[in-house]
């Protein structure tokens, strides 16, 4: 009956309240495990759910969202940010502009440098020169010019010259004489670190003094991602990072330890082996990537937007002063109207989920206590105690309900009213929280 089904719907109103040990050592075990199925470095994803940890505690829980959830949130927010930073543009102001590319063999490097070339063809820069300066395998440099060839890009190159940084100066050279703005300098890899190759690189990048040294690695190789970044970074301290074969099922938890672990920022991603296949790298993307969590995080956004912390406060004022009335009712079933299926939303109630799962509860219930509130005067809404008798009959009639629903709704609202003041007198279950997020 109308009465148990208010009773319910009010249950909905009232959330857990806080997030608290209990609720945070649940979720974070779940992140903890999703960081480390990502291939988050194990040091990396304890240090980050320590922090989240921190953060998270004594927060307050949106009403209709699980504590556990929010912390889902709460994680993606903070997993996002760690991997997002400030400007990850690429410098591009010398003239021409020297973009120098590092990385292992296989990593994604020669290819990379024909996807960059074609993405600045299409933008700012209208002229840009490859250098193929892998002098190893000829290749190498055939591949270049197949890339090359591919996006409409000139390839500098000196078969036989085994000196990169010469060959790295005379396409410099070039450029400014042909006009070319930008030059991406593609170099030889080795499987793994080898200081023969990292001596390479570093005189490279001495000689040339690029605007951009960007490290590429191959996002499959997870753990051992970072170990590359370090060595790479202690040598080279390079500006940005390449990821590359995100489109894998590679869930990019090298992302996040790469960034973790030597601070610099991710500028693009690989995303196949067509030329096409490149992005600006997403933090928040990445973040849904990594976590898997995707569906938890829209979830919550969706009940963040639709409540607006302002108006929580506002009316919370109001319940202390018992001056919660039919119009702020109203306005709260509309709110929960916009935020989808009633019976969705109550499933995600902590303890209620269960209980109502059989019970069928569906949006007419909020839709004849909407239309017996509209039927209501503005006068009456304010002011509930002046509709007598003769009033709620007139509202039973222009609302289509009967005279016994709005007395059961004007009794149900009386002990609702008292019910609220004495809720708010503790902190934990305020009606309506925002997550002070
Ligand atoms: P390099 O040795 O660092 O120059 O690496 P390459 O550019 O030659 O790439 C090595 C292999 O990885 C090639 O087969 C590429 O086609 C492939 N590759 C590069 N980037 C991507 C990517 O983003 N996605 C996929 N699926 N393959 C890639
Ligand atoms: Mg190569």
């Amino acid at each position: 009956n109308l009465s148990d089904r208010l009773e319910r719907s009010f249950k909905i109103l009232k959330g857990e309240g806080k997030i608290t040990e209990i609720n945070v050592a649940e979720t974070l075990k779940d992140v903890r495990r999703a960081l480390l199925d990502a291939d988050v470095n194990y040091k990396v994803a304890k240090t980050f759910t320590d922090t989240v940890k921190q953060k998270a505690l004594g927060m307050n829980v949106l009403t209709v969202v699980k504590p556990g959830q929010l912390m889902v949130k709460i994680v993606h927010d903070e997993l996002a940010e760690l991997m997002g930073g400030k400007a990850s543009d690429l410098h591009l102001d010398g003239k021409p502009a020297i973009i120098l590319m590092s990385g292992l063999q296989g990593s994604g490097k020669t290819t990379f440098s024909g996807k960059l070339a074609n993405m600045l063809k299409a933008k700012n820069r209208k002229n840009p020169l490859l250098v193929a300066c892998d002098v190893y395998r000829p290749a190498a440099i055939e591949q270049l010019g197949v890339v090359g060839q591919t996006v409409g890009v000139p390839v500098y190159s000196e078969p036989g010259n085994k000196d990169v940084v010469a060959i790295a100066n005379n396409a410099i050279r070039e450029a400014r004489a042909k006009g070319n703005d930008v030059v991406i300098i593609d170099t030889a890899g080795r499987l793994a670190i080898d200081e023969q190759m990292m001596d390479e690189i570093a005189a490279l990048k001495q000689a040339v003094n690029p605007d951009e040294t960007l490290f590429v690695v191959d996002a499959m190789t997870g753990q051992d991602a970072v170990n590359t970044a370090k060595e790479f970074n202690d040598r080279l301290d390079f500006d940005g990072v390449v990821l590359t074969k995100l489109d894998g099922d590679t869930r990019g938890g090298a992302a996040l330890s790469i960034r973790t672990v030597v601070t610099k920022p991710i500028k693009f991603v690989g995303t196949g082996e067509k030329m096409e296949a490149i992005d600006v790298f997403h933090p928040d993307r990445m973040a849904d990537r990594i976590l898997g969590m995707g569906d938890i995080v829209s979830l919550v956004e969706r009940a963040q937007e639709q409540f607006d912390e302002k108006q929580a406060k506002e009316l919370e004022k109001k319940i202390r002063k018992n001056q919660f009335d039919f119009s702020d009712f109203l306005n709260q079933i509309q709110q929960i109207k916009k935020m989808g299926n009633l019976k969705d939303l109550a499933a995600m109630i902590p303890g209620l989920g269960s209980k109502i799962k059989d019970i069928d509860i569906d949006d007419s219930v909020l839709k004849s206590i909407e239309a017996i509130i509209n039927s209501m005067t503005p006068k009456e809404r304010s002011n509930p105690k002046i509709i007598n008798q003769s009033r709620r009959m007139r509202i039973a009639k222009g609302s289509g309900t009967t005279l016994q629903d709005v007395n059961r709704l004007m009794k149900q609202f009386d002990q609702m009213r008292t019910m609220m003041k004495l809720v708010t007198g503790t902190s934990n279950s305020k009606m309506m929280q925002m997550a002070n997020a």
